[in-house]
Parts: structure tokens; C-alpha cells; sequence
């Protein structure tokens, strides 16, 4: 049994009316219109309805739009005249009227593991990272995805956690992440079915809160995941959140994909630290949420992960606690060593406190894999990301 005492208020209290003033809320920072100063619409980041509206606008039939949306997602391409099946007429008039864009790449580092960082540019000067994180071994890697410029919640040992909010990512610019860092390893078309891919997971667990952006995220990934395109499957996608209980159950009913969990300690008052958002969504209401999330099963299990900070969150006692609330949850833990970044207060546990914690949680029947830190070197690994971008006053 937990610990927790708190009662977790019912699902119902937590539904349309929070869901709303959160939606609310993080529309005051919408991207801006995906169109560039002459006036031509960007095509990534439509949902396929948005694209056939266009197309209608200019009298094109619905299977233009279909032949486009194939182009675009499954060869990849970002030039109307790389558009074979598409009549030169038609595809100089496209060029006048769209584009198809990626985030422009201002940096890229590879570290010495080969994990790679993208520093990505948007169109209004706005910076994100990204960061391929490549398994040689098995031929394959995940993406790790920014889904807003900055973020809102100052978790303590997170260095994205330390520049405010400037603002969310629109859907083109998601996708477009996952796009630019696939052109950067040639990976088009896209591969089908069960072909291995080098691009073959998606976790969004860079920059931002992705349920704070929960509307572009979602779109974004609805588009990831289409079959006539990148067609990932939700298996391969991981969404990662600092506990926005309410947009959790949307989250999985909506999309489906596989939740991961930032829990980092198992008391309130630690938590309420760590995770500032706990003082909103405490960790009873947390559990209750991940215990009704409807994608998770033994076969796609909750990911929870736990920076381990020396002496702060990583005894035995916390090992325990932690395997008292979640049990009976379909769930695996990730120990992250801390990743120092400049200025940060923490430091990383013993590896004697990570392993004797590792095992109480895998003698209770969790996998516990200890990750190993990826592109330290190049400041890539979780939670080192951060950009210079600011936010210049409120936006009209
Ligand atoms: S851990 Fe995630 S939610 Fe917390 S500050 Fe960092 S980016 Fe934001």
C-alpha cells in the first residue's frame, strides 16, 4: 500500500472544465502561421483534411491530395518538381502557392557515442533541440522531440527547466524535427512495415511539456503516424509528461501512444520540489491517472523515470516506496543518472545507491534498466537541452 495519503479526486473533477482552461491557457502561446513572407503556405503540419481544403481552394481534386501527402511523408521530398506523378503545369503552380519546409539546422553536434543534436531554427528566429540517439548494435534509434520553445515548469534538475516559456511548437514544426533529423541520416523513403529503420522511435521528452501543447502534439503525431506517410506506429512513440493529469486520459484515448511518466520521487514534499506541477497534480492523482490510462497493458507498460540525485531521492527506503505506488501498474522504471548541466544544484547518485536501488525495484518485478547517459559530451543528454531563445514581451 502507499504511503500517500492524499485522496485522489475523481476522474470526473479533473475533466472538461481543467481540460479547457488548459487548452486555454497554453493557446496564448500559439506558433505563428505557418507561411512565409511572400505569402506561400507551408504544407507540413496540415492534417490531411487542412490539405485537401487547400488543394480544393485552388481547384484540385481530393487525390491530389493524396499524391501530395504520399510525396511529402513517404519519399520525403521538399520540391514540387521532385513530383513525378504530378504534371510540370501543375507543380509550378504549387511552388507558387506552398512550400514544403523543415526547421532549418543551425547547429549539429555528434557526440563521441554518435548521438546527435540538432539545434533546429524556425522560421521566426526560435530555437529547439533535438537529439538521435542511435543503437548501433540493434540498427535503429529514437528521436527525441522538442514540443515547445522553453517550458513552464522549472523542474529543479532540469536545464530546459531554467528559460520560461517563449512558446509552443506548431505541428510543422514537430513533424518537422523528425523530418529534418531523418534527412540528415538519408532515411527516405519512408520504410515499410517491418523493414528496420535507423529513425525508428519517436520520444517526446525534449524541450516542453507536451501536454501543455497538447493540440499541436497531437496533430503532429496523428500525421507521424499515418499510414500513407512516415506510418510509425503508436507502439513506436512515446509521450512523456511531468504529470498534466487531466490531459493524460485524453492523451491516451485520442492517440494511444505509450505514456512515460516523470515521477523522480515518491513523497509529495520531495516531489512538490523536484516537480513543481505536483502542487497541482499531487502524486495520488498521478497514480490514478496512470492506473486509467487506456494504452498501457503488460505488452506497453508505463515508463517512469527517475533522475537520481545523490542523497536526495535515492535510498532504499524511496526504492521501496516506489515499488509500493506503483504497484499492480503495467510498469517499468528508468533510472536516469543526473546529467549535470552549468549551474545545476545536484549531483549524480553513487553507482552503489543506483544499483542497490535498481535491484529492490527488479526483486519487486519491474524492469529497471539504468540508462546510460548519451551525448553528455555535447550537452544532448535528458534534461541538458536548452536553447537561447527568449520570449520579447507579449505577443499582440
Ligand atoms: S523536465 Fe520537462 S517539464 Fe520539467 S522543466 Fe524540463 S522540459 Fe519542462
Amino acid at each position: 500500500m502507499s504511503s500517500v495519503q492524499i485522496k485522489p479526486r475523481d476522474a470526473d473533477d479533473l475533466t472538461t472544465a481543467e481540460r479547457v482552461r488548459i487548452l486555454a491557457k497554453t493557446a496564448r502561446f500559439d506558433p505563428p502561421a505557418a507561411k512565409l513572407a511572400d505569402g506561400r503556405r507551408e504544407l507540413v503540419g496540415l492534417s490531411r483534411e487542412e490539405l485537401l481544403a487547400e488543394l480544393a481552394a485552388i481547384g484540385q481534386k481530393p487525390f491530389r491530395a493524396k499524391q501530395i501527402w504520399h510525396w511529402i511523408y513517404h519519399q520525403g521530398v521538399t520540391e514540387f518538381s521532385r513530383m513525378s506523378s504530378i504534371a510540370r503545369p501543375l507543380q509550378e503552380e504549387l511552388a507558387k502557392q506552398f512550400v514544403i519546409g523543415r526547421p532549418e539546422a543551425a547547429l549539429v553536434q555528434t557526440s563521441a557515442d554518435e548521438t546527435r543534436k540538432f539545434l533546429f531554427r524556425f522560421r521566426d528566429g526560435q530555437e529547439a533541440e533535438t537529439v538521435y540517439i542511435p543503437d548501433r548494435q540493434e540498427d535503429r534509434g529514437a528521436v527525441c522531440i522538442s514540443s515547445q520553445v522553453g517550458c513552464t515548469l522549472s523542474c529543479r534538475f532540469c536545464h530546459t527547466g531554467t528559460q520560461t516559456l517563449v512558446r509552443n511548437l506548431g505541428a510543422a514544426e514537430i513533424v518537422g524535427q523528425f523530418m529534418a533529423a531523418r534527412d540528415s541520416y538519408n532515411e527516405w523513403p519512408s520504410p515499410k512495415g517491418e523493414t528496420p529503420r535507423l529513425l525508428s522511435t519517436i520520444v517526446l521528452m525534449g524541450m516542453g511539456e507536451p501536454l501543455y501543447n497538447y493540440a499541436n502534439v497531437a496533430k503532429a503525431m496523428t500525421i507521424v503516424m499515418d499510414n500513407e506517410g512516415i506510418a510509425l506506429s503508436r507502439r513506436r512513440i512515446t509521450l512523456s509528461t511531468s504529470g498534466v493529469v487531466p490531459m493524460m486520459d485524453r492523451c491516451g484515448s485520442e492517440l494511444g501512444v505509450n505514456l512515460a511518466v516523470s515521477l523522480h520521487a515518491v513523497r509529495d514534499d520531495l516531489r512538490d520540489e523536484l516537480v513543481p506541477l505536483n502542487r497541482k497534480y499531487p502524486i495520488a492523482e498521478l497514480m490514478a491517472a496512470c492506473r486509467r490510462y487506456p494504452a498501457a497493458s503488460n505488452a506497453r507498460r508505463i515508463t517512469f523515470e527517475y533522475v537520481m540525485l545523490k542523497g536526495i531521492n535515492d535510498t532504499p527506503e524511496d526504492a521501496r516506496a516506489l515499488v509500493r505506488l506503483i504497484a499492480g501498474i503495467p510498469a517499468k522504471v528508468n533510472l536516469i543518472p543526473f546529467n549535470p548541466w552549468p549551474g545545476s544544484a545536484y549531483e549524480t547518485s553513487t553507482r552503489a545507491a543506483i544499483d542497490a536501488f535498481a535491484q529492490i525495484v527488479m526483486d519487486a518485478g519491474f524492469s529497471s534498466p539504468v540508462r546510460s547517459p548519451r551525448g553528455r559530451d555535447i550537452l544532448a543528454a535528458c534534461g541538458q537541452l536548452r536553447t537561447e531563445s527568449r520570449k520579447e514581451g507579449p505577443r499582440a
